[in-house]
């Protein structure tokens, strides 16, 4: 039989729940997989030799802020050479089409902090239009309905519970994304303007994505309420509209696993997380959520009177000491001007000769709209590996890197999450299988955004493939050196073409815009 493309001598996990590795050759025809099995006569264009290697469906991440990236920025093939061929968009509900006459250029500034400055000038009239403006792509896009776009394009800034009509309004527009293909909705209720929703506008926003069988993705509101409060909103919100929750960069530890094993008797709940211990996010995120509304020109005005300056240093000041308390340490990672890159606040500080509070706020109103950090977590390496291995033996669980491919020193995540898990978690730590790590890199996720004809390894699905070395793979990307590339990753193959040989990218750019199905 003749084929374009043969994966030969390879062991197979196929991605579904409970895989165990066999070996099978792969043929691929055009975009699709056109047999697994013992293909000796098998004949093709290409062929790959894969003893001794495995052979898993393409990954894919539900949690990462790559639309700069996948539009071809410096890292836009840090994803996929890790095994990568699919992000979701949306992440922490940021988005940026279909907002009508509000002032979109002040909304993507608020998130300039995720995806670098002027890199996208975003300006596209409807869902479906910004779509269609995702094209060349290094690997597929399926998008999330992003609750700060929705909110935004009905009442801007504005930081007040919605009224019946603009509760109308955010309906139609959440209606519009899930009309254009979207599989799930997302929202990130620590950033402005979706922390001005009330729990009653989440519902009534789920209920729309709920009917269109989709679900849920929120960062959850932890800067409000607390992580158990957050999650218990959250498990309100599932409840009351009927639908599945798969919430953001989370993991199982005492407080958590019987908050979700709880849930679980009248919730469909999940969550994902990148399984490092450091988290990343802006400078304003340091204060309470309300100090962020109105958007980068409000709070840069309130800025401007010495007094409220005075006061917010004093919120700044609180919040390090406390951060600093629990052994944390933040560093920068990327700013506006490019200085103070590695450093943390404190050091910022003394160098200046003031104290933490007023250089934060200094810090805030010279580098916004960019000022990115990563905070680093003081967890001993045995906590945290118990920490791992409970994360990724509970059932709901599957990985999402919450990659930013952005900044100077950027979290290590962006470039290491996926192979990571294979090396470290399932070589090193033998925390989790192989064919457990693959499902939820991969069959999970594909199951749970309803991207049906992804995500496993069979005959007619789409051929999305990663051919790799099971005792090389890893992710070594670093504090300091987050950009190293992944190992053992021989071959990626996207919609049926070569993209990664040999550890490289061809150049081929055959993503697709993945659009929900029925
Ligand atoms: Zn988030």
């Amino acid at each position: 039989m003749e084929y374009d493309l043969l994966i030969r001598g390879g062991r197979v996990v196929d991605g579904s729940h409970g895989a165990v590795p066999f070996p099978a050759d792969v043929a691929v025809r055009g975009d699709r997989i056109a047999a697994v099995g013992p293909l000796s006569d098998a004949r093709a264009a290409i062929v790959i030799e894969a003893s001794g290697r495995l052979v898993s469906p393409g990954f894919i991440d539900p949690h990462v802020h790559s639309e700069t990236a996948l539009r071809g920025n410096r890292d836009e093939f840090g994803a996929l050479l890790q095994g990568v061929t699919t992000h979701l968009t949306g992440a922490d509900g940021f988005g940026w089409a279909g907002v009508g006459d509000q002032d979109v250029a002040s909304l993507w500034q608020s998130t300039a902090f995720a995806y670098g400055q002027g890199e996208m000038h975003p300006n596209w009239p409807s869902p479906g239009r910004y779509l269609e403006s995702f094209h060349d792509l290094p690997l597929n896009v399926a998008a999330l309905a992003p609750h700060q776009a929705i909110r935004f394009g009905t009442l801007g800034w504005t930081d007040r519970p919605a009224t019946r009509a603009e509760l109308r309004a955010m309906r139609r527009s959440t209606r519009e994304w899930l009309e254009a293909g979207a599989v799930g909705l997302a929202t990130g209720l620590d950033y402005q303007p979706a922390a001005s929703a009330t729990t009653e506008e989440l519902v009534a926003l789920c209920r729309e994505a709920a009917a269109a069988g989709v679900v849920y993705a929120p960062h959850q509101r932890y800067n409000e309420l607390g992580r158990a409060g957050a999650f218990a909103e959250t498990i309100e919100i599932g409840r009351r509209a009927g639908i599945a929750v798969a919430v953001s960069h989370e993991f199982v530890d005492d407080e958590t696993e019987p908050i979700l094993d709880g849930a679980r008797a009248d919730v469909d709940i999940t969550i994902d997380w990148y399984l490092y211990p450091a988290g990343s996010t802006h400078l304003l995120s340091l204060l309470p959520v309300a100090e962020a509304a109105g958007g980068p020109r409000a709070v840069r005005a309130r800025l401007s009177d010495p007094g409220e300056k005075e006061r917010v240093a004093r919120l700044f000041d609180e919040s390090l000491e406390q951060s600093s308390r629990s052994g944390a340490r933040e560093y920068f990672s990327a700013t506006r001007t490019g200085r103070h890159i590695g450093r943390s606040i404190a050091e910022v500080a003394s160098q200046a000769g003031a104290s933490r509070g007023e250089t934060a706020v200094d810090l805030l109103l010279e580098e916004m709209p960019d000022a990115l950090l990563v905070f680093r977590r003081n967890t001993p390496p045995e906590t945290f590996a118990a920490l791992a291995r409970r994360t990724l033996a509970w059932p709901g669980f599957m990985v999402a890197s919450d990659g930013i491919y952005h900044g100077a020193l950027p979290h290590p995540r962006a470039f290491g999450c996926f192979a990571r898990v294979l090396g470290q978690f399932v070589r090193t730590d033998r925390a989790i299988s192989i064919g457990d790590a693959v499902y939820r890199m991969a069959g999970f996720p594909a199951e749970r955004y309803r991207l049906r004809d992804r995500g496993r390894i069979a005959a007619g699905l789409a051929a999305d493939l990663v051919v790799f070395d099971p005792e090389t793979v890893d992710g070594p990307a670093t504090w300091d050196e987050p950009r190293l590339p992944p190992t053992g990753i021989d071959a990626v193959i996207l919609n049926g073409a070569l993209v990664v040989d040999h550890g490289l990218p061809t150049g081929l750019r055959r993503g697709r815009v993945l659009r929900r199905e029925g």
